[in-house]
């Protein structure tokens, strides 16, 4: 265990593409909600030993707490786990919620990176997502952070937006490494179903750029980012070195455990997987609940087996673009080199040339070509049963 993410599913309102658990309009139900996670975190007490590197508030829009919540939550952390000194400690902010006095109370409670979800510095496309703030808060929110002696800051940027040309985007891209901030995290738009989007895509109101554009975007982060001090380390994000590198997601895409908290939480503990409850009124609801399983919390547990285990750790470890997966890390878990495990589908993706062998100094990893990055889906693909 080194992980724990904690889910604050609130948010001032839905923006159009947002399929997340999160929701509207419920800030009533805050005070009541945290006072469910600190239980929840007191309820693992004892069942988690390792001193835990990285935490992450996720969202939802954890920046609508007041900070002295976090830190609240920050000190049950410490009170009921062994939290590591140096642990990277991770807040989601969206730019219309960040005060300079917020900022600074929450590097005061010990938040040392945030991701901002500023998505573009384009007032069109801000109004075209939904989304609560403009360009100049999101400009805002970047200094207020830096102000707040934030020395790690992450932007989120969305890509393939309708009515987005390539030239937007390269603005975009280019006004981001301006403000050299430390970590960009790029995604192209997924419509989601139910969500505003595809109700407009559905009425013919909505019009998405075509996937080539998408591709010529994606491809234009690629080649552009590096020559700005950017490193691409896994496929929809880039750090200005390895040592910025999120080392939360990592933990991930490393296909390691974590600890997952709070309404739809997920979680990897040892041979299972695991979700909360995601209706508020039922998470909330918890402690009243009798569980044979032993967290009221849980919604669902899936058992990982050995077949499992090694496909995640292919298709999340793939994603990282420079290390892939290690051979001996990966022989070390499971008994069986990466070739063993996967002969037929290797010998293909190496055939496509969708990956390919590097040498690192613990012996050889595989990992995603370029090709194979821009076609990553189809990589995967060839890791599910
Ligand atoms: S702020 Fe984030 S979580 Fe909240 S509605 Fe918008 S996209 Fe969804």
């Amino acid at each position: 265990m080194s992980a724990v993410y904690i889910h604050i599913p609130f948010c001032i309102k839905r923006c159009y593409y947002c399929d997340f658990i999160t929701y509207a309009g419920q800030g009533d139900l805050i005070g009541k909600y945290v006072e469910t996670l600190l239980d929840e975190i007191e309820a693992y007490r004892g069942r988690i030993t390792d001193p835990i590197d990285t935490v992450y508030f996720g969202g939802g829009t954890p920046s609508v707490l007041p900070a002295k919540t976090i830190a609240s939550i920050i000190t049950a952390l410490k009170g009921h786990f062994i939290l590591n000194e140096d642990a990277e400690i991770t807040l989601e902010g969206n730019p219309g919620t960040l005060s300079l006095p917020f900022l600074q109370a929450l590097r005061q409670a010990g938040v040392n990176r945030l991701s901002l979800g500023i998505q573009s510095f384009d007032n069109e496309d801000l109004k075209v997502l939904g989304r609560i703030h403009n360009a100049e808060q999101a400009q805002e929110a970047i200094d207020f952070s830096r102000q707040a002696g934030f020395e790690n800051l992450s932007l989120d940027l969305i890509f393939g937006l309708p009515g987005q040309s390539l030239e937007r985007w390269q603005e975009n891209l280019k006004r981001a490494c301006d403000l050299g901030v430390e970590h960009l995290s790029l995604y192209s738009l997924i419509l989601e179903e139910n969500t505003e989007f595809a109700r407009m895509l559905a009425a013919g109101e909505l019009v998405l750029p075509d996937e080539d554009l998408v591709a010529d975007m994606f491809e234009l982060a690629i080649d552009h980012l590096p020559t700005r001090g950017y490193q691409h380390y896994e496929i929809s994000n880039w750090a200005r070195n390895v040592d910025l590198e999120s080392r939360h997601n990592k933990v991930y895409w490393h296909n390691l455990d974590y600890l997952g908290l709070g309404a739809g939480a997920h979680g990897r503990l040892g041979e299972r997987r695991y979700h909360n409850y995601d209706n508020l009124q039922d998470y909330i609801g918890c402690v009243d609940r009798e569980d044979q399983a032993g967290s009221p919390y849980v919604m669902e547990q899936i058992p990982i087996s050995r077949r499992d285990a090694m496909q995640e750790q292919m298709m999340l470890g793939l994603r990282l673009t420079r290390e892939g997966v290690s051979d001996a890390v990966f022989r070390n878990r499971f008994g069986f080199a990466i070739q063993e495990a996967f002969p037929t589908e290797i010998k293909k993706l190496l055939g496509a040339q969708f990956v390919e062998w590097a040498p690192f100094e613990d012996g050889p990893h595989l990992r995603l070509t370029r090709q194979g990055i821009m076609l990553g889906n189809q990589v995967f693909q060839e890791f599910v049963d």
